[in-house]
């Protein structure tokens, strides 16, 4: 979900913004209008992310699908190894993508655990001379999180899609974070990729130019036409999280949100299931089962009545999943949860 004063605000600069007689979609991309929007959203990116310096801030497009194979493309030589962390469904994807252009070894593998837990820094395994190692720091369909950054001498690079703006970063760990906006951040259609500087010096391949991250920086993303629309949203939203008091804020919201939803959990006697355990389990999406699929697609059904929607687990693991994204207010995790206590209460 988005901020309602977000949309709101939206609408009413849709048509004519301001004074332009047209609207920001309809401007050019190098116009003054659509100019003092970008530079804003960037701006708004490296104060809410603390982003130093040595980093670049790109708006690309291709989402963080996209980024599995340019991440690659864009770091890895051909003769290099790259690392990742199995932490399910999205860094299985990750994987397949970027081994096209390297060696890309597992050096953490959840499988055995069907991915109920994330690993601690000391169980990930690398190689001698590994490039990087790929880590999700949040599993959105898993609902499991990386909650310790790995800092074992190799840089990081991170899908950071469902978790971005509700945590920081060490940015020392890290050569590369990206994100879709549309979890934790804005419209589809936007991807953000925060990439360190240094890291464009070298270049292990030619490279189509939209490919090129060094394209991308030297162009302020705008070697071609950017998401406008997107980006314009997304600008507005990151002043929204700025007015709310920024990313520790949200951290001290996630935990709070999803505590009450995991406490229900827990209280249940076993009614409702998290199979994800302890410091893994994410804080922005609760994955839940109840004791059998009858149950579950009740329970759905019921909650859409109330206006509690999009509560169906992903398609590929079933299941109930409660996505808490940073504009979700804690009224509706309460509503949620309410509704929880209820439908155990007359079903168990
Ligand atoms: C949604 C998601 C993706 C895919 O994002 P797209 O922008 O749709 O390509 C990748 N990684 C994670 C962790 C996600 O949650």
């Amino acid at each position: 979900m988005l901020p309602v004063e977000v949309l709101e605000e939206t609408q009413s600069e849709l048509v004519n913004y301001k004074n332009s007689g047209m609207s920001l979609i309809e401007c050019s991309h190098r116009g003054p209008h659509y100019d003092e929007v970008h530079n804003e959203a960037v701006g708004l990116v490296k104060e809410l992310l603390r982003v130093p310096d040595e980093f670049g801030i790109l708006f690309l497009q291709g989402g963080a699908t996209l980024q599995f194979a340019m991440t690659a493309m864009n770091l890895l030589a051909p003769s290099q190894k790259a690392a990742i962390v199995h932490s399910g469904h999205w860094a299985n994807l990750a994987m397949k993508d970027s081994q096209v252009y390297g060696n890309v070894y597992i050096a953490w593998d959840g499988t055995d655990d069907q991915f109920s837990r994330t690993p601690s820094e000391n169980e990930i395994e690398l190689q001698p001379d590994t490039r990087y190692l790929h880590i999700t720091t949040n599993e959105t369909i898993g609902g499991v999180r990386l909650y310790d950054w790995p800092d074992l001498g190799v840089p990081l690079v991170g899908d950071m899609s469902s978790d971005y703006f509700s945590r920081h970063i060490p940015w020392n760990l890290m050569d590369v974070a990206y994100g879709g906006a549309q979890k934790n951040l804005g419209p589809s259609g936007l991807t953000l990729v925060i990439v360190r500087k240094s890291v464009l010096e070298t270049h292990p391949r030619d490279l189509p130019t939209y490919l090129d991250y060094r394209v991308h920086y030297a162009t302020n993303s705008r070697f071609n036409t950017p998401a406008i629309f997107p980006i314009y949203v997304a600008g507005k939203v990151l002043k929204w999280y700025k007015d709310k008091g920024g990313v520790d804020e949200f951290e001290k919201l996630s935990i709070a949100r999803c505590a009450h939803l995991y406490g229900m959990i827990d209280a249940s006697n076993g009614f409702y299931n998290c199979p994800v355990e302890g410091e893994s389990r994410s804080r922005m999406n609760v994955v839940f089962r109840l004791p059998n699929e009858g149950l579950e697609s009740k329970f759905l059904a019921d909650a859409e009545l109330q206006g509690l929607v999009n509560l169906t687990g992903h398609r590929s693991v079933g299941g109930i999943r409660a996505s808490i994204y940073n504009s979700m207010p804690m009224e509706g995790v309460e509503k949620l949860a309410n509704f929880m206590d209820n439908f155990r209460a007359s079903h168990s």
